[in-house]
């Protein structure tokens, strides 16, 4: 799996480190699916129909539409340009969009300068809510191609993949809050992170601004709803999809996470694999940790070359549209629509 030789780097490898207790841990989580997933339903009768409504198609033009950007790092032209392409594009899809300021130095020169996290509302009048969230900057720079590591990042899956999937699932939201209302009985946010990796060198700057901000802020000043549950999605787009169960999101979120894997059985997703492989640092720790919402991190660590498997495309050039899937998106979107529809007040 992937690994990084950078022990201050987002992604930790827990192969190396797994003890016994992690190991008992790991068969008990499997024995507990073996046994506990009950039989499997068809597709067919565990939903209303919705699902027919994501479209792989415009999935994949999503991602496009967002690469031909260009580069979308926090505080960029492109980011701006994001940010506007994005409040047309949830207004349009009924969403209430709110925008979440704040003021952070640049890594590079200290100079303040404004972040924005975006907040897209379903049902806004509802007080028992659950977020959807993703991390709508790039990268700065693809500081882990072996070639041009200063080149140009566009961030195909590892940025507009989670943004695509907010967008189908608000294609369903906007059909279901002027259709069939009482269809989900939770109040839905997508939030969409601003700076999650300004990062232009590994251990002195810092990920995860927006949703640390986020997380703070609802502590801080409570909205006057509460959010019941969370659940991230980072790199959910590479054409190869393997998702496994994340350390952290067990620790934190372990109904949230084997509920979104049973369901991913019941729909006979078979790149939901219920095994522990990775420990990712991600936007879902401060909601875990400050804000006490449990939220599971749904991410596929793997983005190699299907042939050339020791070839990464993750922080390189190489991340771009053609080595998404809008099926890949489409999957992931069709379990989270469905735990969604599941959430209770
Ligand atoms: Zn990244």
């Amino acid at each position: 799996m992937t690994s990084n030789p950078h022990s201050d780097s987002k992604f930790d490898s827990i192969g190396s480190r797994r003890s016994n207790r992690l190991r008992f841990l790991v068969y008990l989580m499997l024995m507990s699916c073996v046994c506990g997933c009950g039989p499997s339903t068809t597709a067919a009768d565990s939903i209303d129909g919705s699902l027919a409504k994501l479209s792989p198609t415009r999935a994949i033009e999503s991602i496009k539409a967002l690469c031909a950007i260009g580069p979308r790092f926090s505080g960029s032209i492109g980011m701006t340009k994001q940010q506007e392409f994005l409040e047309k594009k949830f207004t349009e899809l009924g969403g209430k969009i709110v925008w979440q300021p704040f003021m952070v130095r640049s890594p590079l020169d200290g100079q303040p300068f404004e972040m924005k996290n975006l907040i897209v509302q379903y049902f806004p009048e509802r007080t028992k809510r659950v977020l959807i969230a993703a991390h709508y900057d790039t990268r700065p720079f693809p500081d882990r191609d072996p070639t041009n590591p200063r080149g140009i990042f566009v961030g195909a899956n590892d940025g507009a993949s989670g943004v695509a999937l907010l967008i189908e699932l608000a294609h369903l939201l906007n059909y279901a809050s002027k259709n069939s209302p009482n269809s989900i009985a939770v109040g839905v946010d997508l939030v969409l992170f601003d700076g999650e990796e300004l990062v232009y060198q590994e251990g002195r700057d810092e990920y995860f601004l927006g949703s640390t901000f986020f997380a703070r802020e609802y502590l801080a000043a409570p909205p006057g709803y509460t959010y019941n549950a969370g659940v991230l999605v980072d790199m959910i787009g590479d054409a190869d999809l393997s998702l496994y169960y994340e350390e952290n999101s067990l620790k934190y979120a372990i109904n949230v996470t084997k509920e979104l894997w049973k369901i991913a059985a019941e729909l006979k997703i078979k790149e939901f694999k219920p095994k522990l492989l990775h420990s990712v640092r991600d936007d879902h720790l401060p909601l875990n940790e400050i804000a006490k919402i449990p939220t599971c991190d749904i991410i596929d660590l793997d983005y190699n070359d299907r042939i050339k498997k020791r070839l990464n495309y993750w922080h390189t050039t190489q991340d771009t549209p053609d080595k998404c899937s809008g099926d890949s998106v489409v999957k992931v979107a069709s379990v989270v629509w469905t735990w969604i529809q599941r959430q209770k007040p």
